[in-house]
């Protein structure tokens, strides 16, 4: 499968599909790679042993120059020491601004080597190869960041990719926990943006068991297609794109509250997406009881509640710090039906009281 993503500053190819990753070379070609261009592949401890060998020989035997740099897996590794390190790394091996960064794995991975490549040297190419089901999202879109103690995704860039080729195959080693993660954001795309879809994995996607085959096709590609809609719209989010940080508000708070982590990403944006949910019906007076959302994620395994320990008025000077907000009032994105969304301001007072009852929800 190839899309074309679009946005106001570049255009790139995505291709999608079992295998993907052998089209490496004739995609390098089109994008006036030469033979000889220096190539730097950024994973992580856990796709290195996977992956690596795999990806590293197919560019190897196209004739370019291939480094790897690894960093270690997980949430924690997106920091300011690792960053350093891949610029160092990239230095080392003399890469110059013709030079290209390859980014194998998930989001971590993703967002940590995708702004290292936009500012090195002020900026040079780079590959996205998502090796995780969330990463049909962070790979999309050219937001790029890495975390700061004191906030999620706090220093970063817009640098859109040269390319995206994910190699569905990759997701067969992807731990069961990792597949729950990566269907968090596909839930929300489903909520912020399409009914039917969300219907459709009410009906179909009953557990995780049945997220293989097909269905977990058909899921990445919706969330692609939604992700990319989104995205030529409003690229480097003055609108629209906005809307994708449903759930976000509150996850990011708990993400770096907790200790980077501690939850994963979509572990902390499903809980964040409830709360979202519970302002929502306080805010528009309305009820979404019949939709049982808790339910429904619990049925995934999702955490469903504020984690226990987690004092309210700390969470909401963490979401009052959130890049949404301004003049220190807390923006979140709220739902008004299922694919219809709004970005509202919210009153210190009143979120604390919601974030109160949120927490008095959990068992
Ligand atoms: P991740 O990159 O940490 O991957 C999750 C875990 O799975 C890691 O331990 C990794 O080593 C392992 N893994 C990766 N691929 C594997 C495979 N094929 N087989 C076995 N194990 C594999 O996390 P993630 O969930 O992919 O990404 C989360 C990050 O993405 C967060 O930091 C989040 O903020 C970011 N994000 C960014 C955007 C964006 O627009 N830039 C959007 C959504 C999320
Ligand atoms: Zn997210």
């Amino acid at each position: 499968i190839e899309r074309t993503i679009e946005t106001a500053t570049k255009q790139y190819p995505l291709l999608l599909g079992d295998g993907a990753v052998r089209a490496l070379p004739c995609l390098l070609q089109a994008l006036s790679c030469p033979p000889g261009t220096k190539m730097l592949i950024i994973t992580d401890d856990v796709v290195a042993p996977l992956y690596l060998d795999e990806v590293r020989a197919t560019l190897a035997a196209a004739g370019y120059d291939v480094y790897a740099y690894i960093i270690p897996n997980g949430e924690a590794a997106k920091s300011f020491d690792n960053y350093y390190a891949c610029q160092t790394a990239a230095l080392q091996c003399g890469l110059d601004r013709r030079s290209l960064i390859v980014a194998l794995g998930g989001g971590v991975v993703g967002d940590l080597a995708g702004f290292v490549a936009a500012t090195y040297m002020r900026g040079i190419r780079y590959i996205q190869m998502p090796t995780t089901l969330l990463a049909h999202d962070s790979a999309v879109g050219g937001k790029v960041a890495i975390n700061h103690p004191l906030g999620k995704n706090m220093i970063g860039a817009f640098h859109q990719p040269e390319a995206v080729v994910y190699d569905t195959a990759f997701l067969r080693t992807l731990p069961e926990r990792e597949l729950r993660s990566g269907f968090a954001e596909v839930i929300k795309h489903a909520l912020i943006r399409d009914r039917r879809f969300y219907d459709w994995l009410r009906a179909e996607i009953k557990t995780l068991a049945d997220l293989q085959g097909g269905k977990l096709a058909y899921c990445i590609e919706k969330g692609i297609d939604i992700k990319a809609s989104v995205v030529r719209e409003d690229e480097k989010e003055t609108g629209v794109r906005a809307h994708l940080n449903f759930g976000h508000t509150l996850g990011h708070a708990l993400e770096s509250e907790l200790g980077y982590g501690v939850l994963t990403h979509g572990e902390a944006v499903a809980v964040g997406m409830l709360f979202a949910i519970l302002v929502s019906e306080r805010l528009y007076g309305r009820s979404f009881a019949e939709h049982r959302f808790a339910e429904w994620f619990a049925a995934y395994g999702f955490p469903v509640s504020l984690p226990d320990g987690l004092a309210p008025h700390r969470l909401l000077e963490k979401m009052k710090g959130d890049k949404k907000a301004y003049a220190g009032t807390v923006r979140m994105v709220l739902l008004r039906e299922i694919g219809d969304v709004e970005v509202v301001e919210l009153e210190d007072d009143k979120m604390l009281a919601w974030l109160w009852e949120f927490a008095g929800q959990g068992g």
